[in-house]
């Protein structure tokens, strides 16, 4: 009987796993993670999960028993520590598998503040898994000082959160501007703004020197030479795609294992999807850290596993939820050269992307109309022209039959 192997118990892995059996796939299917909990979804971890709004159960993709139900071998708590690709097999301490196909679904790892700087600290926390944010949860306690390095949206999420529940926040951003690296100056405004007024102290063009204490992090020295004292820290600062797995079995990495359009390696029998890829578009290759693309790209992967020779086109787009703002991003903004803001009322903005005439990406602050309608004129290569996108009184929808 084949045997399709999914290393990764993220959001990719179960949906591979899922589309799999969905389709009819009638041979053996195994999903090993190495967290000991069934696949769950991460956004929560900085949102409501966080604010303590969602129980445990609502984090998980599917039940438990669906992997039972569906015949899917789940097996929670395995680390793969090796791969042979020559002999297919993957390995975990004494255990091995067999495998006639394997996907990689690794994901990505976060970044941590350096040892030498006080990063191995009691207190200095990432938000990557469900046990970095229990680990992290009992420190929000109204009146705590915590420190956010890393003006991302990990980090401002966060920043949300803790500023809900009444700590005292300072968050460092060590570029010009908070957002720097992934929106335009307006957006920035638009979310610091935002944090001020609810009180959160923002120091842009700030790094941090290093952390102070002897166990546990007490204070911090950052590089404008200003000190804090804080009783616990939250690191927002990048992540990379876990490729280690892939890297020493010999397939080839670029900025991520790297995938052709059908989800394959470099390796034969070997695929990948989620965010521990890099795959084409557009004429160039791009990772992206998303939930649409590892459900969209793995569901692609499992597709072709079943010979349907699909091409994954990735329709970038992405959220946060920050306070009682929903922002939503379609498209990517990447080299851009001007920004048309779109106003409708107080509390609703959208900034849209162009790169020359062609528009390229839209972040809609609690603008739903602004998301659905940018989404589909880009997905759709439409780019109406700027000035009727400037006018309030546009008619958004009708761009969209133009
Ligand atoms: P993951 O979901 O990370 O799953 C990978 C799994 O592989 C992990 O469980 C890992 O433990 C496991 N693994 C790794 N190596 C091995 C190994 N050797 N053996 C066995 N298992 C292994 N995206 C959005 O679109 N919107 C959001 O609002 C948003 N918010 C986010 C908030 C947070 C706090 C985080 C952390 C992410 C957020 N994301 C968001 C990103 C989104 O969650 C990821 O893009 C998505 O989870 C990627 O899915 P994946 O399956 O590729 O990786």
């Amino acid at each position: 009987m084949r045997h399709i192997v999914v290393v990764g118990a993220g959001q990719a892995g179960s949906s591979c796993v899922a589309k799999l059996r969905n389709d009819g796939f009638d041979g053996k299917v195994t999903l090993i993670g190495a967290e000991p909990v069934p696949p769950y979804q991460r956004p929560p971890l900085s949102k409501a999960y966080l604010l303590g709004d969602m129980a445990l159960e609502r984090l998980y993709l599917r039940p438990e028993s669906f992997y039972s139900e569906h015949d899917i071998d789940l097996r929670m708590g395995r680390p793969v520590s090796h791969l042979d690709i020559d002999a297919r097999k993957i390995s975990i301490s004494s255990e091995t598998f067999e495998y006639d196909e394997l996907v990689l679904t690794t994901g990505s790892v976060p970044n941590r503040l350096p040892g030498a700087i006080g990063g191995a600290l009691e207190g200095v926390h990432v938000v990557r898994d469900l046990s970095d944010v229990d680990a992290m949860s009992p420190r929000f306690i109204k009146g705590t000082r915590v420190l956010i390095v890393g003006g991302g949206y990990i980090g401002l999420e966060a920043a949300a959160v803790a500023s809900k529940l009444g700590l005292k926040v300072t968050l460092v951003e060590q570029s010009e501007r908070i957002l720097q690296r992934v929106a335009a100056p307006e957006t920035s405004d638009f979310f610091r703004d935002l944090h001020t007024k609810h009180g959160v102290d923002i120091r842009e063009g700030v790094g941090l020197d290093h952390l102070q204490g002897e166990v546990n992090v007490t204070g911090a020295m950052l590089n404008d030479h200003s000190e804090l004292a804080v009783d616990f820290v939250i690191a927002g600062v990048g992540i990379r795609p876990g490729t280690g797995l892939a890297e020493t079995a010999g397939i080839e990495i670029k900025n991520g294992i790297k995938v052709d359009a059908h989800g394959r390696t470099s390796a034969p029998h070997v695929w990948a999807a989620g965010d521990c890829t890099s795959f084409p578009y557009r004429g160039g290759r791009i990772r992206l850290e998303s939930v649409p693309n590892a459900i969209e790209q793995a569901e692609v992967v499992a597709a072709n596993l079943m010979g349907a020779g699909k091409e994954y086109v990735a329709a970038p787009w992405f959220w946060s939820d920050q306070y009682d703002v929903k922002l939503q991003i379609a498209g990517l903004n990447t080299g851009y050269d001007r920004v048309i803001t779109r106003r409708t009322d107080a509390d609703s903005l959208s900034i849209w992307y162009y790169r020359g005439d062609d528009l390229l990406a839209v972040d809609a602050m609690n603008d739903p109309r602004g998301f659905m309608v940018g989404k589909r004129l880009i997905e759709g290569g439409k780019s109406p022209d700027p000035t009727a996108i400037m006018d309030p009184s546009t008619d958004l929808k009708a761009l969209l039959r133009a």
